[in-house]
C-alpha cells in the first residue's frame, strides 16, 4: 500500500478546518442577496456580519473596521494607493515604502508605480532594518503627502516576528501610514491591531484553515479609507462592491472563529514538533543551516538550506518521497523562482532555501517519517557529491 503523503507546507495554504468547511457547506444553501432587504436577504447578511464580528475578534478590531475581499492579495491593492479619503476630502500619499522581504503581493506596490516604491532594507538576521526606516521616512518629502509604510508582521518563509510596534512608533512620528501584513501571523501569534499600532492589516482565510476566495482589509478607524479597487454597487459600505462571496465569509469567519481559541496549547504542540524536526535535521546533516533560529519565529516553520542541494532540486527529492514543502519563492506555474528574502538578508539565494511548515493537525508519526526523508535525502547529496 502506498505510504500516506506528509504535508508539510501549511504557510502555503492550511487544511480547511471541518468547522469552517461545515459552515460553508451550510451557507451554500442559503438563498438571499446579503443587499436585499426581504427575509432571504436578511438572513444572508446575517451570516457575513456574524464572519465580521469573528474575524475582528481575532485581529482585536471593531467589525464596522473589516472589509471582506476576495483575498490577501486583493486586500494589499486595495490599501496600496496614492489616493486616499479623510471622509469626503481627497488624501494623496506620497511614496510606498515596503520591507525587502514582503510577499508579492505587497512588494508590488499595488496601485503606485514603481518610481514611487521604495524598499526598506534587513538586517542580515532577517529582521526589518528600523534605523533604515527612520533614515528613509526622515528625508520623506513630507510636502508632497504622508509616506505609506508596509511591514509584514511574520515573513512567509522564514517565519521570523517582524517589530511592527517599534516600526509603527517610526512610522508615526514621521505622519506615515502603517499597512501591516498579517497572513501568517493569524492564528499563530496573538494579534491586537492598537497594540500593533496598525493603521491597516491584512488577512487572508486560506492560511488559517478557511476557504480559498476570502480575504479581508481591517482598518483602524473609518474616516481615513483607501479609494475602492473596486467600484460598482457600493456593497461593503462602498470600499469593495460586488455581491459578496457569503460562503467563503462563513468558513473565514469560522476558522478564525477556532483559531481565537487555544493559541498557546496549539503553540506549545507545534512547536514541539518543529524542534524535534530541526533536531533531528541538525543530527543528520550539521551542515544544515536553520534561516532565522536565533530571531523571535513562528513555532511553526523551519526554512532551511543544505549546502550542495539546489532548492528546486531538493523540493522535487522531498515530492518524490511523499512530502509537500516549499522552495523560496513560488510563482504561480510552479517554478521556483531565487528567494528575494535570502538575497534581503544576505544570504547566498542561488541555492535557495527549502521551507517545512507544520500546523494543527501535523502528528508525531508524520515528523519522525520527515526526519527520515531529510536524512536519505541529505545523506544522498553527500554521496553523489552533487544536488539530488
Ligand atoms: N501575504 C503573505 C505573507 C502570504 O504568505 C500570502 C500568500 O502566500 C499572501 C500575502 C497572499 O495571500 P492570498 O493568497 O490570500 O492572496
Amino acid at each position: 500500500m502506498a505510504k500516506k503523503r506528509i504535508y508539510l507546507d501549511w504557510n502555503a495554504t492550511a487544511p480547511l478546518l471541518d468547522e469552517a468547511r461545515d459552515a460553508l457547506v451550510d451557507a451554500l444553501s442559503l438563498l438571499g442577496n446579503p443587499s436585499s432587504v426581504h427575509s432571504e436577504g436578511r438572513a444572508a447578511r446575517a451570516m457575513v456580519e456574524k464572519a465580521r464580528r469573528q474575524v475582528a475578534a481575532l485581529v482585536g478590531a471593531e467589525p464596522s473596521h473589516v472589509t471582506f475581499t476576495s483575498c490577501a492579495t486583493e486586500a494589499a491593492n486595495h490599501v496600496l494607493t496614492p489616493d486616499f479619503r479623510m471622509g469626503r476630502a481627497p488624501l494623496s500619499v506620497a511614496r510606498l515604502y515596503v520591507s525587502a522581504i514582503e510577499h508579492p503581493a505587497i512588494r508590488e506596490g499595488g496601485r503606485f508605480d514603481r518610481e514611487r516604491v521604495t524598499e526598506i532594507p534587513v538586517e542580515a538576521s532577517g529582521v526589518v532594518d528600523l534605523k533604515s526606516l527612520e533614515t528613509l521616512l526622515a528625508s520623506h518629502p513630507q510636502d508632497a503627502g504622508p509616506p505609506l509604510i508596509a511591514i509584514m508582521l511574520v515573513n512567509n518563509e522564514t517565519g521570523i516576528i517582524q517589530p511592527v510596534s517599534e516600526a509603527s512608533a517610526i512610522v508615526h512620528a514621521h505622519g506615515g501610514l502603517l499597512v501591516v501584513d498579517a497572513v501568517q501571523a493569524a492564528g499563530r501569534i496573538a494579534i491586537d491591531m492598537a497594540t500593533l499600532g496598525a493603521d491597516f492589516l491584512i488577512l487572508s482565510a486560506h492560511k488559517i484553515g478557511g476557504p480559498k476566495g476570502a480575504g479581508a482589509l481591517v482598518s483602524r478607524g473609518e474616516t481615513l479609507m483607501p479609494v475602492p479597487l473596486i467600484r460598482g454597487g457600493g456593497q461593503e459600505k462602498g470600499h469593495r462592491a460586488g455581491t459578496e462571496n457569503v460562503a467563503a465569509i462563513v468558513g473565514f469567519g469560522a476558522a478564525a472563529h477556532w483559531m481565537a481559541e487555544g493559541l498557546d496549547e496549539r503553540n506549545a504542540a507545534i512547536g514541539a514538533l518543529r524542534d524535534r524536526l530541526e533536531g533531528g535535521m541538525r543530527a543528520s546533516a550539521p551542515d544544515v543551516v536553520i534561516h532565522g533560529e536565533a530571531e523571535k519565529r513562528v513555532v511553526n516553520t523551519c526554512f532551511f538550506t543544505l549546502p550542495e542541494l539546489k532548492a528546486e532540486t531538493g523540493q522535487i527529492a522531498f515530492d518524490l518521497e511523499g512530502l509537500a514543502l516549499s522552495a523560496g519563492a513560488a510563482c504561480s506555474s510552479g517554478k521556483v523562482g531565487q528567494s528575494h528574502v535570502l538575497t534581503a538578508m544576505g544570504r547566498d539565494a542561488k541555492t535557495g532555501g527549502l521551507r517545512i511548515s507544520l500546523g494543527f493537525s501535523t502528528t508525531e508519526d508524520e515528523i519522525e517519517r520527515a526526519i527520515e526523508i531529510f536524512m536519505r535525502i541529505a545523506a544522498r547529496r553527500k554521496v553523489s557529491g552533487r544536488a539530488a
